[in-house]
């Protein structure tokens, strides 16, 4: 193994850059070399109880100030990232595999910490003189300590798009890293402090699932947590909140996006969307559509088009500039795929790829891969693979391609492809998911809109005013106010 990288992550707690009390680490490799990119701090049961003391600590003094005064420092930190793209975004390359290309997560969460800075004003309750004799009103609090747990396919984004509207809204924060691409938020970590967050107000810790992620889903004095992760974790931690002080849970979990191509659709840019779709991050996006149905009559084309541009995308160290398609994030999840491409080899027909290819590149690259006629209920039909991976199938009619989109019990984005109006609509409405594109495919999202899933592909939403409300308590007031 070559030399570990001068990287010195650490965690945040208390304002205060920390090793783990213990003294333990878990170790990062680079996906595409097997290099050591860093040994990274594994935080221990005190450790993570240290942070969500810090942030109990901190948390009357940071709600008591204005919104005003706390937007200045996300508007800091916001600059901060910025400034330091080029880095965050190797950061991630060299341990989820990332392309530095295609790299646009600092932009993001950048976006988020100046849009939450101006947003303190939409902080508001309602008030009203319905009932006679009263004055009636509510006010809009925060809940206290956040816990936010993330995942490692989009790192940043999603550091960003939770703290940002839970430290605007007065609560004070722990997020805990994924323990597969911690080291764009431990960088975070560092600019926290640049940025001048008072000590405890943002807490960013490091480490497995076990310990620290299942103390914060238990622990009694975090008050609300929001999770983006697998269904199987979000569940775990749903029943850890139950257990525990019922403290309000968001679930941002997994998909099986369905992308339906009728046979009037513009068929260029059916095959480049749906390819671009489940190609990016390589597969390893929650909304990919990694199910697409084509109307028979346009099969043939619609598949020999997709292959081609599947088929071309550059792979290579997400390091070089030219790659467009990395390795997956490390060998769990490249056994994973590798495990669900046997299955579909036995259930369908593969028709591109079909093989990883660590033997001779030494990364954890897969070769984009596609099945057809597999059936629907194949399990490579109904699980998340999470990687380059797509099955196409047929349909004949409009209800056919309904219920073959909806046969999942995952619900977070789908997508129509068609030049007829009301059929755009009907199908919009029939498909059960949190999100609908039509004449277009995920990744592409409204910024203003809500985002999450129907069914076990979560609880909730979030997107700028939603995520906000999200970290909000409501209390209702009565005042009489008739003479005494
Ligand atoms: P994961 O569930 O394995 O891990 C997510 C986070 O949970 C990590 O920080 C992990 O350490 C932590 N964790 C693991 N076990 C835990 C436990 N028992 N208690 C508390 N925390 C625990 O998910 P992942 O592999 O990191 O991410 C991929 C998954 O995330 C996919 O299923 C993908 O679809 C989903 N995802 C969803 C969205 C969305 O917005 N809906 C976005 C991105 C990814």
């Amino acid at each position: 193994m070559a030399e570990a990288a001068p990287i010195r992550p650490r965690m945040l707690i208390n304002g205060e850059l920390v090793e783990a009390s213990d003294g333990k680490t878990f170790t990062v490799y680079n996906p595409a070399t097997q290099e050591i990119s860093a040994h990274v701090p594994e935080a221990s049961a005190d450790d993570t109880n240290a942070a969500v003391a810090a942030a109990k600590a901190a948390f009357p003094s940071w709600s008591a100030i204005g919104g005003s005064q706390r937007a200045v420092h996300l508007k800091k930190l916001a600059a901060l990232i910025r400034e330091n793209k080029d880095e965050l975004a190797r950061l991630d390359a060299i341990s989820m595999g990332m392309p530095v290309s295609t790299h646009h997560y600092a932009h993001t969460a950048s976006t988020n910490f100046d849009h939450y800075a101006e947003a303190w004003g939409n902080i508001q309750g309602q008030a009203s003189v319905n009932t006679p004799g009263l004055v009636t009103m509510t006010l809009r609090q925060p809940y206290g300590v956040v816990a936010l747990i993330i995942p490692w396919n989009a790192p940043i984004h999603f550091l960003a798009s939770k703290a940002a509207p839970a430290l605007i809204t007065g609560n004070t924060v722990v997020l805990k890293s994924s323990e597969k691409a911690p080291l764009s938020s431990a960088r975070i970590a560092e600019l926290v402090i640049e940025a001048g967050f008072p000590p405890g107000v943002f807490n960013i810790i490091s480490g497995h699932g076990l310990p620290s992620g299942q103390i914060l889903s238990r622990h009694m004095d975090v008050r609300a947590l929001s999770f983006t992760g697998s269904s199987r974790t979000g569940k775990l931690i749903q029943e850890e909140a139950a257990r525990t002080n019922l403290k309000k849970v968001i679930l941002e979990l997994g998909g099986k996006s369905p992308a339906l191509v009728f046979e009037d659709a513009n068929l260029e840019k059916a095959v480049a969307q749906t390819q671009f779709s489940i190609q990016t991050n390589s597969g390893q996006v929650c909304m990919a559509n990694s199910r697409i149905y084509v109307q028979k009559s346009i099969a043939p084309q619609f598949i020999e088009a997709f292959k081609t541009k599947f088929a071309g995308a550059r792979a290579g160290n997400p390091l070089d500039a030219e790659t467009k398609h990395g390795p997956q994030a490390d060998e769990v999840q490249y056994r994973n795929v590798l495990n669900y491409i046997e299955e579909g080899k036995k259930s369908g027909t593969l028709a591109l790829g079909g093989q990883g290819t660590f033997e001779s590149t030494k990364g954890f690259f897969i070769q984009p891969t596609v099945f057809l006629d597999t059936p629907e209920t194949a399990r490579i039909t109904k699980e998340e693979v999470f990687g380059p991976v797509v099955i196409i199938n047929t349909f004949e009619t409009e209800a056919e391609a309904i219920a073959k989109a909806n046969d999942t019990e995952f619900g977070l984005y789908a997508s129509v492809f068609t030049r007829d109006v009301g059929r755009a609509m009907r199908v919009a409405k029939a498909l059960e998911s949190g999100y609908v594109g039509i004449n277009c495919t995920s990744p592409l999202t409204g910024l203003d809109l809500p985002f999450g899933g129907y069914k076990s592909s979560g609880q909730g939403r979030e997107g700028w005013l939603y995520s906000m409300n999200n970290f909000l308590e409501t209390k209702s007031i009565i005042m009489r106010i008739d003479e005494d």
